[in-house]
């Protein structure tokens, strides 16, 4: 059955690397028909609106997005199109899975899951400047605001996804030790979920993130599913993608109940746009977490295998690769890479949880 995703191109070096995302998703047999709207500055210079109602009312229609990296024009009264995203349909959890591809590095064996909170903490919105005498901004106040409901579905989402996915651990990353009441909360409630999933089979530890922070450096290795609140998320899954190859292989889901966004992790790239040499990599595994949601996950399993052989055989890889390839001879080289399904019924996998490689099996 043919599925409606809406197709968002975005700006920068997002409109070629969703053409080759579509490229590699036609070749590997994929039934999406794609909606295509526009978001961000492309927006901006059509609707006068960096957030078209058009756009918003086909993302509630379809429930899903393939996103391009978007710009957010600069200027008082522009918020980030992209939060903005995540407030309107409530993405709540932010997954991000990095594993390594070339071996013979550093880290070989790095295979983690970061799942960020995505709507609360210091990220609410809850700001204001404090005026001290004759000076309006003397002083800032930034709300971290945690709930138990945001946390108890982000954490829910955290261990279901382990379960899903043959993974073992869950490790719940904090500063409970200072800021008690709203970690405080957080763990609580991870404590609480964690017990519920032990007969289950999923280990689980909770770490404070500045230690946290080290240990992913050190030994990253010891990490499975991770689970964190806002601020903690963002940074740490930016340190994570450095320790697999950066961000051009970094996939995200924004997954909430109504609806899922997946995107890139990286930025427009302006230094790249319009030079065809950006690598379509992160996109194109977004596009696999997509393929997983739709519970179209052997089609997605097809894609990463053809994506990551192209990577280790390295002969037609982007710069940021070590490679000379354009972002359309990358592309063609995965298309080429791509493997016949087994049978002509097995490509059809079961619902999952948008994610990396399942683990069962
Ligand atoms: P960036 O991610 O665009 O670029 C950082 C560096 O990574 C650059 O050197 C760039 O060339 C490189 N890079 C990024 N993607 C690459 C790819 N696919 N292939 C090869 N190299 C790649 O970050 P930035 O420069 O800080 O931000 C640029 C713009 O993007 C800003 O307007 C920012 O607001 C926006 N942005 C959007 C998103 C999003 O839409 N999700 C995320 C981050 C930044």
């Amino acid at each position: 059955m043919r599925t409606a995703v809406v197709l968002i191109p975005g700006d920068g070096i997002g409109p070629s690397i969703a053409d080759a995302t579509v490229r590699v998703l036609a070749a590997a047999g994929a039934e999406i028909d794609w909606d295509v709207r526009l978001a961000g500055l492309a927006a901006l210079a059509a609707h006068e609106n960096p957030m078209p109602d058009s756009t918003l009312e086909a993302i509630r229609r379809t429930g899903v997005a393939l996103k391009g990296p978007l710009e957010t024009p600069v200027g008082e009264g522009y918020r980030s199109v992209n939060v903005a995203l995540r407030k309107t349909f409530d993405l709540y959890a932010n997954v991000r899975p990095a594993h390594v591809i070339v071996r013979g590095g550093r880290f070989d064996t790095v295979d983690i899951v970061l799942v960020r909170e995505n709507t609360e903490g210091l990220y609410s919105g809850a700001e204001h400047y404090i005026k001290v005498g004759d000076d309006p901004r003397a002083a800032a106040e930034s709300v971290a605001i945690i709930t138990r409901t945001g946390s108890e579905r982000v954490i829910r989402y955290a261990f279901d996804y382990a379960v899903a996915h043959g993974r073992r651990k869950v490790t719940l990353v904090h500063k409970a030790n200072i800021l008690k009441y709203s970690q405080g909360l957080f763990l609580e409630v991870g404590r609480r979920i964690a017990a519920e999933f032990e007969p289950r089979g999923i280990a689980f530890e909770d770490r404070i993130v500045d230690a946290m922070a080290m240990n992913l450096v050190l030994h990253p290795e010891v990490f499975d599913v991770i689970v964190t609140t806002n601020l903690f998320g963002d940074i740490l899954s930016d340190e994570i993608s450095g320790l697999v190859g950066g961000l051009g292989l970094a996939p995200g889901a924004n997954i909430g109940v109504h609806a899922a966004i997946f995107e890139a992790v990286h930025g427009t790239a302006p230094d790249l746009a319009g030079k065809g040499v950006a690598n379509p990599s992160a996109l194109i595994l977004a596009a696999c977490m997509m393929l997983d949601h739709l519970g179209d996950g052997a089609r997605a399993d097809r894609i990463r295998a053809a994506l990551e052989a192209t990577i280790r055989a390295g002969h037609q890889v982007t710069r940021d690769l070590g490679g000379t390839a354009t972002t359309e001879a990358f592309t063609d080289a995965v298309v080429a890479a791509l493997r016949p399904p087994a049978s002509a019924t097995s490509d059809a996998g079961g619902r999952r949880l948008a994610g990396s490689r399942d683990r069962r099996g």
